[in-house]
């Protein structure tokens, strides 16, 4: 089932996530949801808060772009993104890695609104998956990306937060219109 995505302002979306600390049926059934919510918005990405659920859950599919890594691993072994996308990830630990990389970024919870963002190139994420399964994933590019993005979400960090203060001062107007129809 699609559910509704949650726009700037809202406040869930910049509350610390809850969590995961059993996979419950209503968990599965929200993770199932929301890769259906992300596919409909065309998005690569979509963490539980966007939903309006204040879980350490969230989505990433960049498979659509096998170019966009240079390496995965996980548990320390050569995969694919194709075996691994869509990812359901809970309570993820990252560790940051690599340089400094700047790339142009979106965010559902923001319709039309895109921004150069700054984040470190490389990452290994320690997550949980429905399975209960821990999972260690070595990766960089898109993929690193885009899980560094999702986990922000899960505490409360929005993309707007790391863009530079003149392309913050650049979406002012935008930002404002955004917390009139929204907030
Ligand atoms: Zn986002």
């Amino acid at each position: 089932m699609i559910r509704p995505i949650v726009f700037y302002p809202q406040p869930v979306l910049r509350k610390v996530a809850s969590p995961v600390n059993e996979i419950t049926e209503e968990v599965r059934t929200l993770a199932e949801d929301m890769v259906e919510t992300m596919y409909d918005a065309n998005g690569v990405g979509l963490a539980a808060p966007q939903v309006g659920v204040s879980l350490q859950l969230a989505i990433v599919d960049v498979s659509h772009d096998p170019e966009c890594i240079s390496y995965l691993r996980v548990n320390g072994e050569d995969a694919s993104l194709e075996e691994i996308c869509p990812l359901t990830f809970i309570n993820p630990e990252l560790e940051l890695l690599g340089a400094k990389d700047t790339d142009v970024e979106g965010c559902l919870s923001f319709p039309d609104l895109r921004g150069d963002i700054t984040r470190p190139f490389e990452v290994k994420a320690t997550v949980g998956t429905l399975e209960g399964e821990t999972l260690v994933i070595e990766t960089d590019g898109l993929f690193a990306r885009a899980i560094q993005h999702e986990t922000d979400h899960l505490f409360g960090k929005l993309f707007i937060d790391r863009m530079s203060s003149a392309r913050k001062l650049a979406i002012r107007r935008q930002l404002k219109e955004m917390q009139q129809q929204f907030g």
